[in-house]
């Protein structure tokens, strides 16, 4: 017979948790006293494995959202991880503010000066020959304005026509 715990020790931090601590998984684990199965790392632990691998590697986290973007805009996607490495600045500078990249988070969200995968031309999609790693604050900035409409932000502010 199984057993079922409510305490487990986490296999990465070594505490000893109650069941809701760890996530539910389908396929395989230990049981829960509602004889569900769970991770055998506690959340906290997950976490941080998932920023440390992203610290070393934004790619494949870069490639999974702009897929998950695609996919709720509806737009073309048919790039690959080497299609991001060709488009990567070789000095890991964000080419739009030439400051250096920063892998990491900030208050759960990636940092401004994380590198951030753009459309070029925002509906043609994540397609080849249309995206640029910039920094995320530049990315977000830019959002889906067209370049007569980033043209007027600059402007309005250079010219104080907000006074
Ligand atoms: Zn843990």
């Amino acid at each position: 017979m199984k057993k079922l715990r409510e305490f487990k020790l986490c296999r990465k931090c070594n505490k000893e948790l109650s069941y809701g601590k760890f996530r539910e998984r389908k396929d395989t684990g230990w049981t829960d006293i509602n004889n569900k199965l769970r991770y055998t790392y506690c959340r906290e632990c997950e976490k941080k494995r998932f920023k440390e691998a992203y610290k070393r590697n934004p790619i494949p986290q870069m490639l999974s959202n702009s897929k998950i973007r695609a996919k709720a805009k509806n737009l073309a996607h048919n790039i690959t991880t080497e299609d991001i490495k060709k488009v990567w600045p070789k000095d890991n500078i964000c080419p739009v503010l030439k400051k250096p990249f920063e892998m990491g988070f900030k208050l759960g969200k990636t940092k401004s000066m994380a590198p951030s995968l753009d459309k070029i031309i925002p509906n043609k999609g994540y397609i080849r020959g249309n995206i640029v790693v910039i920094s995320d604050i530049v990315n977000r900035l830019k959002s889906d304005a067209s370049l007569e409409d980033l043209k007027k932000i600059l402007n309005f502010y250079i010219k104080n026509e907000y006074k």
